[in-house]
């Protein structure tokens, strides 16, 4: 059987670690000569408003500048830096911010490579067989080799985000919400383990300088590993990865899936790791924000004794506007919290919840979920928030007209909160703010 190979490598210095990494694994000979490559950082959240955790949450700068020099000795000219930041789609100063501030400007003056918002550029529908398809970004389609480099972290919905799942960004935003569909077949999992299928030649590099439990964004628990995994086969680094996270590849179900779809087994059996040993490597790294026994409360906030108020955990039906919006809502009721019971409110968000019988009232949070239940004769007292995404003003009015007196300030500067997440790191110099610049 050949095995297909996967360098680990300890990050220590700039160019050379992620030269040594591609090496092991061979990951740039299938890369045709004066090829047109496009590389996948993962900037899974940018502000203008703050300065906020980048740490485990997006790709080093350090990284990608370390494989534009590898590139460019190859011959290559032909680079483009591409991504698609979730944010209101027409807010073309976001990525244009964290472009410029990345320094993927200077290396446009440095080596000629040139980025790109996906969601300025055009999206093509492409089959991905079983009648399923997505639109994705048409100039990823249509280059030669892609770079993909997300951050080598776990995710609160998917166990892990690594090479597979990072393509996501890659696709227009009404194929993401598709993804995040309530067909329990056809679920999240099934949707990611499908995403680099009919991707051109892929080098897999997992950013592992820092690591992050309960990712993907600010919120997690990050950690400075100095790890790159490299492979020229997206499942095998992935999997490698999760197992350096903590996971067998047979407990992330976009893995299973994508294993399954290439008649491949979860076992790493048909996997040769070269470099560091994956055992020397690996940590257990937790991936789900835990909740109250029976899911109604995030545990902190069940700590903190909050009674009348069931607000269910997320399910993989949530997709990124109401998940961006859902912790800050969920700070904006504990800091509401005075001790006295609310008055038996239920909130229910994502596309398939169900309301409990009997609550009082229930709050149905975002589009999908009062298109669900508008009719519903079960609930008592209904309490809409409608939009997709939900505005910040209809959250505010709702959760009042539940009692909950959340404080409008939260939810309207919701861009600020992550800046509050700083403090965590004051005084820690492992964690540096240089990777994501280029000097
Ligand atoms: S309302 Fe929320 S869950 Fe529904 S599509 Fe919009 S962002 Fe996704």
């Amino acid at each position: 059987m050949s095995k297909t190979a996967v360098a680990i490598v300890r990050y220590e210095k700039p160019v050379e670690s992620v030269r040594k990494a591609v090496e092991l694994c061979r990951g740039l000979d299938r890369m045709p000569a004066k090829a047109r490559v496009f590389i996948k950082p993962n900037i899974v959240f940018w502000t203008r408003k703050v300065t906020f955790p980048k740490w485990g949450v997006i790709t080093t700068s350090r990284m990608v500048e370390d494989i534009v020099i590898l590139l460019k000795e190859r011959g290559i000219d032909d680079i483009i830096i591409g991504e698609g930041i979730v944010g209101q789609i027409k807010d073309k100063e976001t990525p244009a911010h964290a472009f410029e501030s990345l320094g993927y400007n200077l290396l446009n003056k440095r080596y000629g490579v040139k980025s790109i918002n996906v969601f300025e550029r055009e999206f093509r529908e492409v089959d991905l067989g079983n009648g399923d398809t997505l639109r994705f970004n048409a100039d990823i389609l249509d280059s030669d080799f892609v770079v993909d480099i997300p951050v080598l972290k776990t995710h609160a919905q998917t166990v892990v985000t690594l090479g597979i799942k990072n393509l996501k960004g890659m696709i227009d935003i009404n194929s993401r919400k598709k993804c995040h569909n309530a067909d329990p077949e056809k679920n999240l999992n099934y949707w990611v383990a499908k995403l680099a299928d009919l991707m051109p030649p892929v080098l897999t590099l997992l950013d592992g300088i820092y690591t992050t439990e309960r990712g993907p964004s600010f919120d997690g628990r990050v950690r400075r590993s100095n790890i790159v995994v490299a492979s020229a086969d997206v499942l095998s680094a992935d999997m490698v990865g999760a197992k350096i996270l903590g996971y067998a590849p047979s407990e992330v179900p976009h893995l299973v899936h994508a294993a399954k779809n290439r008649n491949r087994s979860c076992d790493l059996s048909d996997v040769e790791v070269v470099g560091e040993k994956m055992e020397e490597v690996a940590s257990r790294h937790k991936y789900t924000f835990p909740y109250s026994q029976d899911d109604s409360l995030p545990l902190p906030m069940e700590k903190m004794g909050i009674k009348g108020l069931s607000y269910h955990k997320y399910d993989l039906t949530l997709c990124t506007y109401c998940s961006g919006m859902n912790g800050v809502v969920l700070a904006a009721i504990a800091f509401a919290w005075k001790g006295e019971p609310w008055d038996d409110v239920e909130v229910l968000t994502g596309k398939s919840m169900q309301p409990t019988l009997g609550k009082k009232k229930t709050i149905l949070f975002g589009k999908c979920m009062y298109q669900l239940h508008k009719n519903n004769p079960d609930i008592r007292e209904m309490i809409a928030i409608k939009g997709c995404p939900p505005e910040p003003k209809s959250i505010i009015k709702a959760f009042h007209q539940a009692g909950i007196e959340i404080n409008p300030a939260i939810i309207e500067n919701a861009d600020t909160a992550p800046g509050f997440f700083m403090t965590r790191y004051e005084g820690k110099p492992e964690f540096e703010e240089a990777h994501f610049t280029v000097t």
